[in-house]
């Protein structure tokens, strides 16, 4: 038997989005890699799965590189999922996909749940055309980084921390002004989801009166919607 790596996406909240071919895999694996084995022990009990859980994280993901690849070139089938999400999307995963395919390994990867993803088609913002940026820098760089959004034609999708959500919405209104629409989805597909649509210096005020709080994805408008709609 050849053996194979398998990208598996999980839940981003509610543990029941996730496919009937995920559950399979994860069922049937050899053994599953994951981020943290009692975070992902819940999922697999939530589905009745009893396997082997290993832990693949960004602490750990240089030194077992070689021996994951090793176990599937000798015919392991081997599951990579991550804490929630996509594997690979601000997640580990990408050094294992690379090291596989320059191996000559088999890959597969599921579709399934990312948070940026459903944040984007709720947001109401474009979403034909957008660019992803993950988490901005904390600290150096920082500037930079919201700098280079100023041209960006494209709706923008933005990972970001509860603790910096309001930094982060002061920091774009400076560099894309006030008027600018964004939205910020929280905790989506979990209890508290909520949307919060409006112009940035509504949405830093709306932040500055009652945080937001959980997990958070900040989705801003593009320069070529902004300036159609100023012309409308
Ligand atoms: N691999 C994941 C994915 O595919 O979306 C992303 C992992 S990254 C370490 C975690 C970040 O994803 C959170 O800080 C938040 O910005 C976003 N996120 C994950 N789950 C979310 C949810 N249910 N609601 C809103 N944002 C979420």
């Amino acid at each position: 038997m050849s053996g194979k790596l398998i990208i598996i996406p999980t839940p981003i909240g509610n543990l029941d989005d996730i496919t009937l071919r995920a559950l399979e895999i994860l069922k049937t694996a050899d053994a599953i890699l994951c981020e943290d084995t009692r975070h992902s022990s819940k999922l697999l009990k939530h589905h009745g799965i009893e396997n082997k859980l290993m832990p693949f994280h960004q602490h750990n993901e240089h030194k077992a590189l070689e021996s994951t690849l090793n176990r599937i070139n000798t015919g392991d089938v081997l599951a990579l999922i991550s804490d929630a999400g996509t594997p690979g999307i601000s997640d580990p995963g990408f050094m294992l996909v690379r090291g596989a395919i320059a191996a000559d390994l088999e890959v597969e990867v599921l579709p399934g749940p990312t948070a940026h993803i459903t944040a984007l088609v709720g947001s109401g913002l474009p979403s034909e055309k957008y660019v992803y940026l993950g988490f901005p820098p904390q600290k150096k760089g920082r500037q930079t980084f919201w700098k280079s959004l100023s041209e960006q034609d494209f709706t923008m999708v933005i990972y970001e921390s509860p603790h910096r959500i309001l930094k982060a919405l002061n920091e774009a209104k400076e560099v894309l002004g006030i008027e600018r629409l964004g939205c910020v989805a929280r905790e989506l597909s979990k209890i508290h989801e909520t949307y919060h649509r409006g112009k940035l210096h509504e949405l830093a005020e709306a932040c500055e009166q009652t945080p937001f709080k959980g997990e958070i994805v900040l989705i801003l408008e593009g320069k070529a919607h902004f300036e159609k709609r100023q012309k409308a």
